[in-house]
């Protein structure tokens, strides 16, 4: 492991014990829960849409579990700022794994895509393209 991964590794340590963010919104557009069983990562977002209902303005995030998971969470509360929710569904795992800048084994990418997840089927639902009360790492 070279310096730059140590640098990436030190960014999940600060945005699991600060995380951005944090908290819930007076009055999201959408909100939508996840979990991952494997690991016991809990994660809640509230979702703020511009006027023209497309456009994300702000996300808050509530959640629980390991670095990993809640490190996710943070960076992708911020990265979501300012996109649409298309390019939202556009996102994949390559992404999250890229927005952490890590190594993430099989084992923990259930932990890393949590959050994305939840936004995306947050985004689904909002659309009425999907019925789901909680999404699980599982399915
Ligand atoms: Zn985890």
């Amino acid at each position: 492991m070279g310096m730059g991964s140590d640098m990436y590794r030190q960014q999940i340590l600060d945005h699991y014990k600060n995380p951005r963010n944090y908290g819930e919104l007076e009055e999201p557009t959408f909100t939508h829960v996840g979990e991952n069983p494997m690991c016991g990562d809990e994660i809640r977002m509230d979702v703020r849409l511009e006027d023209d209902g497309e456009t994300i303005e702000y996300v808050a995030f509530k959640g629980d579990g390991c670095a990993i998971s809640q490190a996710s969470a943070s960076m992708l509360s911020s990265e979501l700022q300012g996109k649409t929710l298309e390019e939202l569904q556009e996102m994949d795992r390559d992404d999250v794994v890229d927005m952490l800048g890590v190594d993430i084994s099989p084992m923990r990418i259930k932990c890393a895509v949590l959050a994305e997840k939840v936004a995306q089927d947050g985004a689904e639902i909002y659309r009425g393209e999907l019925e789901k009360e909680k999404t699980t790492t599982e399915d």
